[in-house]
């Protein structure tokens, strides 16, 4: 039962487009009503608009801290117009009604930017206009609300559209703008007021996350710290439920969240595999026939690193392979589950935590990520790409073998949860040199065949544990360098995603040190 619009009340501080849209409403028929300048600059522009004093009955009062603050414009606002007994208070009380409501708010945040003093900050927050924005809003089954100039052009060319009144999906959507307006702005009031007592103001207190719990600190003891949830359903460790131990600390949470994201890479139908990180890198990575197994090889890569590290699993923990991790200090074991067994034996290490997630998150699944910077922050969607989704584009003229194959999918796999640049050499499904984080890739190169070589002396082997590897790359060789300095470590085959200028010339060097090598097309930038 579409009905053309009737009675607008417009109460704006920006005027921006005022005139316009107000002719444009008169012209389509609708009366105004109006608050003090509003209904100054359209009474100048000649239309004919009323003003809300009259309709309430009451002056503009206290510098304007009251104008619209009335049940005859709330109760036009808010009556449901097929409610018999809210018809009945309309008429009883002499209300009538309001279709569209046009706001703008006082403007606290331009104030607060301009430097403004307290007093100044105090004075702009409106009242009156928000309170007008949420009834409008909750009654969008009859009411249009617009809170930006921008949106007067479509609301005139609905209303031309459709004789007049406007459509139920518009008004929802207007419904919902006019609700994330009001959030913002009582947001940058309450981070204003935080900021003036003294409070830290947390931006992700913006992006709707629970709080689990205030941290004694962050990153650093001089930094504070929180941790939220969000509504995103994943298990992981904002949903994990911790079993023993002391409470998690900033890095304990941002490590165990790398480790079990690295882990979850791995199909527990396919392998049993184990993750254990150091500073948000893996420093041991391993799939094997057991969990054990694997975890034992993934100790192997960097014995000295794992030292008070993060142990992700990506299958039940079981007796075998509790025992074993429990032999050196750790700070988190996190799995999906745990058996009974497995419970009891962490349980004799009373200051490691056993954080279980009932299932593993899914790397393909979209999700955002952010980070912030100075006055804001970015958004990205998350790095899904999986390496079992890419075509594997042989470029050299030896092909990988079998084992290679298989290594080099698994290094690569490893490579996108290790920060850029990132090296990484693994042979028999296991890591045996990680290179993170440097600002050159051949840096990466040589530190991650420094420590296989190191991995090796410790363990007393004879030759660096990246004779007969493969090596992956996150990001393309720019030259041939970083490539040939993975042969000398002994790697035999390569993984990379390929697209450089110098690709011809990196191939070439890659042939004539009888290398294999795949492109996967697919970068995996961590930063
Ligand atoms: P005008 O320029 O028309 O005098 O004032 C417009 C502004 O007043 C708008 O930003 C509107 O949100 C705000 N406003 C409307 N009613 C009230 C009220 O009752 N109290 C306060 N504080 N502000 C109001």
């Amino acid at each position: 039962h579409p009905k053309p619009l009737t009675r607008a009340l417009l109460s704006v501080s920006d005027k921006t487009g005022l005139v316009d849209f107000a002719r444009s409403l008169v012209e389509l028929g609708v009366s105004l009503i109006s608050t003090g300048g509003t209904f100054k600059a359209i009474t100048e522009a000649g239309l004919p608009v009323k003003e809300v004093s009259d309709v309430t009955g009451f002056p503009e009062m206290m510098d304007g801290r009251v104008k619209t603050l009335h049940p005859a414009v709330h109760g036009g606002l808010l009556a449901i117009r097929e409610n018999p007994s809210h018809q009945a208070a309309l008429l009883a009380h002499g209300i009538a009604t309001i279709d569209l409501l046009v706001v703008n708010l006082y403007p606290f945040e331009a104030t607060l930017a301009r430097g403004g003093s307290f007093d100044d900050c105090v004075e702009n927050i409106d009242i009156g206009g928000p309170a007008m924005i949420r009834a409008a809003a909750k009654n969008h089954a009859d009411v249009a609300v617009v809170v930006e100039p921008s949106d007067y052009g479509a609301i005139i060319a609905e209303l031309t559209a459709h004789d007049g009144s406007t459509t139920l999906p518009l008004r929802r959507r207007l419904a919902q703008k006019a609700y994330a307006r009001t959030a913002s702005y009582d947001a940058a009031i309450s981070n204003w007021l935080a900021r003036e007592i003294g409070e830290e103001t947390p931006a992700f207190r913006a992006l709707g996350g629970s709080l689990i719990q205030p941290m004694r600190y962050g990153e650093n003891p001089h930094q504070s710290g929180a941790f939220y949830r969000t509504a995103e359903v994943r298990p992981g460790v904002a949903t994990a439920r911790q079993l023993q131990g002391k409470q998690l600390s900033y890095n304990n949470i941002n490590d165990t969240d790398a480790a079990f994201e690295c882990v979850a890479e791995f199909d527990p139908a396919r392998t049993s595999a184990v993750v254990i990180v150091k500073h948000a890198n893996p420093c041991g990575v391993a799939e094997g026939a057991s969990l054990r197994e694997a975890y034992e090889k993934a100790l192997a890569c960097d014995p000295v690193s794992a030292y008070g590290g993060i142990v992700a699993l990506n299958q039940t923990l079981d007796a075998d392979a509790a025992r074993k991790i429990v032999e050196i200090f750790t700070e988190v074991i996190i799995a999906p589950d745990a058996t009974e067994e497995a419970i009891a034996l962490v349980a004799a290490r009373k200051n490691l935590r056993l954080l279980l997630t009932g299932g593993l998150p899914d790397p393909r699944a979209p999700g955002l990520g952010f980070k912030t910077v100075a006055g804001g922050f970015l958004v990205q969607a998350r790095d899904n790409a999986v390496i079992d989704d890419m075509p594997l584009e042989v470029v050299t003229k030896r092909a990988p073998t079998e084992a290679e194959r298989a290594d080099l999918i698994f290094a690569f796999r490893v490579a996108k949860h290790v920060k850029s640049n990132a090296i990484v050499y693994a042979k028999g499904g296991a890591t045996v040199g990680v290179g993170a984080g440097q600002m050159s890739r051949v840096d990466s190169s040589r530190i991650a065949a420094w420590k296989a070589a190191e991995a090796a002396r410790t363990a007393g082997l004879p030759r660096s544990l990246a004779e007969g590897s493969v090596v992956a790359s996150d990001a393309f060789f720019p030259f041939a360098d970083g490539l040939l300095a993975a042969a000398e470590a002994g790697a035999t085959a390569v993984i990379q995603p390929g697209g450089s200028m110098r690709d011809d010339e990196v191939i070439k060097a890659a042939d004539a040190a009888g290398l294999a090598m795949v492109f996967t097309r697919h970068r995996h930038f961590r930063h």
